[in-house]
């Protein structure tokens, strides 16, 4: 037995399924999770001193890789000045300053330790600022795991195949109503229905959570408009897309093409802790300014605002500012989807990919999907010959076909070509 199965077998005994989140367990590819030594730039190395390029990066936020000498400076200088105050700190209002300056449609902020935390005030918020109780979400989407929004999420609840959680009462969400992902009419008869008791749309701009489906823009611009026209919010849940896929998430890529473009919230995490439990949800001052201690909505954090968290995100912030950081790190990411693409189809596979920024998705599928059913259509256990094949090789993916991949800035082309390369070899034996 190797130390990972070994470390495997003694989790079980004090951990539910080994693991404290579920898809980490490989428990839909099969086999024994790598239990993590430490990293370093693009790289893992398991328990039992096996390298793998990590295209998971803790799930998104290690978009500079692991270790990157200025965050680890960072939270050592921050870490030598107190681990936790639980009172103000300047560095919170410089993390605040330099979120709300790269996104726009936030003038204000709040952080929290995460993006379930986050979306789940956010949803508050967007109820007691317009007094509705209906929230409309997509199936497939994944918001964290606060209960109103467990119903049809993609990410572990599609892996094991309970797209709804047990234990969340019929009462927390007969106010949830789940649409199929860019559908527009779905949308627009929904609106019509009940448009007047809905306090806000929530949405992934580009799905992550069901692998990479992006929302068509005349989707994205239906869930602004008919929104806005029936007085409901629209909450762009970026944790997995803010600053990663442009270092205005994908919010400035939309307004790129509809024309004043910007949601009423929005939800951040992953890429602004930069490894560190930190999330934020933000938007206009007129709805921000609704939270206690200012208005009505209570919301709350012992840990909120971490010192060491904030020096984390905050220095990750501006390190991703560095002139052309997104250009590049888009490059190297459709490099590696191009020349998987290519590997896939000389071997007679049916493949799709789609990426952008330093996220990307592919699909064992000949044309992208659009929605859950679609995406639903992959065959699992081509996808679990994939994983164990990259895996052996020293490619470690993310342990599910509905979860997207994550390209760092420490990823360079040799760590590319190698995937590729190892890919390669891995398609010969599938067909
Ligand atoms: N929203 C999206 C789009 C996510 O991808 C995730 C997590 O993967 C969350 C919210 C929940 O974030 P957390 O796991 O930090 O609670």
């Amino acid at each position: 037995m190797n130390h990972n199965e070994t470390l495997f077998l003694r989790a079980q005994k004090s951990i539910p399924g080994g693991v404290n989140s579920p898809v980490r367990a490989f428990k839909a590819v099969g086999g024994t999770p790598a239990f993590i030594h430490k990293a370093q730039g693009a790289y893992l190395w398991d328990a039992d001193g096996q390298r793998y390029v990590d295209y998971i990066g803790s799930w998104g936020p290690m978009i500079l890789g692991h270790g990157h000498p200025e965050v680890l400076a960072a939270v050592s200088q921050a870490m030598q000045q107190g681990l936790s105050f639980g009172a103000p700190t300047e560095r919170e209002i410089e993390l605040a300053e330099e979120i709300i300056k790269l996104v726009p449609s936030m003038d204000m902020v709040r952080l929290v330790n995460s993006g379930t935390e986050a979306s789940m005030s956010a949803i508050r918020l967007a109820r007691g600022f317009t007094g509705r109780n209906k929230i409309i979400k997509f199936e497939g989407c994944y918001h964290g795991h606060a209960d109103s929004l467990l119903v049809k999420a993609g990410s572990g609840l599609a892996t094991f195949g309970h797209a709804t959680s047990a234990g969340v009462p019929q009462e927390v969400v007969q106010d949830t109503v789940v649409l199929e992902f860019n559908n527009v009419a779905q949308l627009q008869e929904a609106f019509a229905q009940f448009g007047t008791e809905v306090a806000c749309v929530i949405m992934e701009p580009i799905a992550g959570n069901m692998n990479f489906v992006r929302a068509s823009v005349p989707f994205m611009q239906a869930a602004r408009e008919l929104s806005q026209r029936a007085g409901a919010l629209l909450i762009i849940d970026e944790v997995m897309t803010g600053f990663r896929v442009a270092l205005g998430g994908a919010q400035s890529l939309y307004a790129q093409q509809i024309p004043g473009f910007a949601p009423d919230l929005t939800v951040l995490g992953k890429v602004i802790g930069g490894g560190m439990p930190l999330a934020a949800f933000g938007g206009p001052k007129h709805i921000m300014e609704q939270l206690a201690p200012l208005g009505p909505v209570y919301q709350a954090g012992t840990l909120s605002g971490n010192p060491v968290a904030t020096a984390c995100g905050l220095t990750t912030l501006r390190l991703i500012q560095e002139p052309g950081f997104h250009a590049a790190l888009g490059q190297r990411t459709q490099s590696l989807m191009r020349g998987l693409h290519q590997a896939a189809t000389q071997a007679g596979l049916p493949f799709s990919v789609d990426s952008e920024g330093g996220l990307f998705g592919f699909f064992l599928l000949p044309e992208l999907p659009s929605n859950y059913s679609q995406v639903m259509q992959t065959k699992g256990a081509l996808f679990n010959q994939l994983f164990h094949g990259l895996l052996q090789r020293g490619v470690y993916l993310a342990p599910a076909l509905y979860e997207a991949g994550f390209v760092s800035a420490a990823h360079t082309q040799e760590d590319i070509e190698h995937t590729i390369a190892a890919a390669t070899e891995v398609f010969a034996e599938m067909v």
